[in-house]
């Protein structure tokens, strides 16, 4: 994934987990075999609900898109979340009770659009071809790039960075003229087909895992995992509580609860049975003390005869990154490790600390396989304020819950 990806990564996701499915949308109007590109681009914005067709099943691809409509399509591709509360625009023709107004706020604060004046944004207009190609090309963060290259007119230098980047693959660009919805659909698909762009979802362009532990994987063959437990590290009061940040008021327990919460979610999203120690976040684990406690989490675990087990915790004591533990190397807890770790590392940005072995209680105590992913440092204010964040937690489940897809399509050559 390019470098720029971090930076602009949000929770595109939080959308999509409370959707109904997220199956692929074919449009009546859309012909696979005579627009396989267009239906391709539009299959692909659609199933990850960037954009959307007509309640009466067309997609009408030669429509033209209003600059509202554009902000939307562009906000869903930059990880817009649907309680996103923006700064107050400028624009006097764009008013709060309308359905773009938080749109245009977000792709307004992302600096992917402008106003046509300091005052108006004229959210009814059409794009013409050279605005959407310039939004794209802000999106993807080569602004400064299209900028230094000059040209005779302003939007010479977008339409070259956005074709050196081949964002303009299977679209004519008609210069001034209105884009219709099927080119901007390609154009956009073209930003994420080429990495430029990331979603949260299976379908994302992962890195492959280093070629010896890629063997290793095949060596000993494929971990079926169904039932899995999550387990949220710590108690919320009483004991084994976890590290704080007073600073921050940040408390460990509270935000291992939070990240396990979501991926609870997002695994039973993905058909897995989920098995919660702390069903509520001011649950306890019981216990006379730390020992026991922990030795009932895993107790949880094998009562219920789990496939696997997954703990969350954050660290202390000095650092930055994430890491993942096992007990023993070179077991299927370690296998799938490797994959969820570089996927935690991929989807959140943190640095990459790598799969550790470590005797703790959760792991020895355990009977399937188990890890314990420490997720950042409380003690250190970077990482603190992202693991409190809601967009932070939800990119940590699903570097998870992906890295768990990757390891099972690494034997189905989904991979
Ligand atoms: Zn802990």
């Amino acid at each position: 994934m390019k470098k720029i990806l971090a930076m602009i990564i949000t929770v595109f996701m939080v959308f999509s987990l409370f959707a109904e499915c997220s199956f692929a949308k074919s449009f009546s109007d859309i012909n696979e075999d005579s627009q396989p590109f267009l239906f391709e681009s539009v299959d692909y914005l659609s199933e990850n609900e960037i954009l959307s067709g007509y309640d009466d099943g067309t997609f009408k691809a030669d429509r033209n898109i209003t600059r509202a409509e554009a902000s939307k399509i562009l906000a869903n591709s930059l990880g817009y979340e649907e309680d996103y509360e923006g700064e107050d625009l400028p624009f006097t023709d764009v008013p709060k009770n309308q359905w773009y107004y938080n749109y245009i706020a977000y792709a307004y604060e992302k600096e992917i659009i402008n106003g046509m004046s300091p005052k108006e944004f004229w959210p009814q207009d059409n794009v013409t071809y050279e605005q959407f190609v310039k939004m794209v090309v802000c999106a993807i963060g080569e602004e400064y790039e299209a900028l230094s290259k000059g040209g005779a007119n302003w939007y010479t230098g977008y339409l070259e960075v956005a074709d050196e980047k081949g964002l303009l693959e299977g679209v004519t660009v008609r210069v001034k003229e209105k884009a219709t919805r099927g080119d901007c659909a390609k154009i956009l698909y073209n930003a994420f087909k080429n990495d430029y762009l990331a979603i949260f979802k299976y379908t994302s362009f992962e890195e492959p895992l280093e070629e010896e532990i890629e063997e290793f994987v095949k060596e000993v063959g494929e971990y079926e995992f169904e039932r899995i437990v999550i387990d949220a590290g710590h108690n919320y009061s009483g004991i084994d509580t976890g590290a704080e940040n007073p600073d921050l008021e940040a408390f460990e327990q509270e935000i291992t609860w939070e990240i396990a919460d979501k991926l609870r979610e997002i695994l039973e999203d993905n058909g897995y049975e989920v098995i919660m120690t702390r069903e509520e976040m001011e649950d306890n684990i019981e216990g006379e003390d730390v020992m026991e406690v922990l030795k009932n989490r895993a107790g949880i675990a094998n009562e219920n005869e789990a496939d696997l087990f997954i703990s969350i915790h954050i660290n202390a004591g000095g650092g930055t990154g994430i890491e993942t533990y096992v007990f023993r190397d070179k077991t299927y807890a370690y296998a799938i490790s490797e994959f969820v770790q570089t996927a935690l590392a991929d989807h959140t940005g943190m640095t990459d600390r790598g799969v550790k072995t470590n005797d703790y209680v959760v792991l020895t105590e355990t009977a399937m396989p188990a890890f314990l992913v420490e997720a950042g440092f409380i003690d250190r204010e970077e990482d603190c304020e992202y693991i409190m964040s809601v967009d932070g937690q939800y990119e940590i489940a699903w570097g998870i819950a992906q890295g768990l897809e990757d390891y099972r399509n690494s034997f189905t050559g989904g991979y």
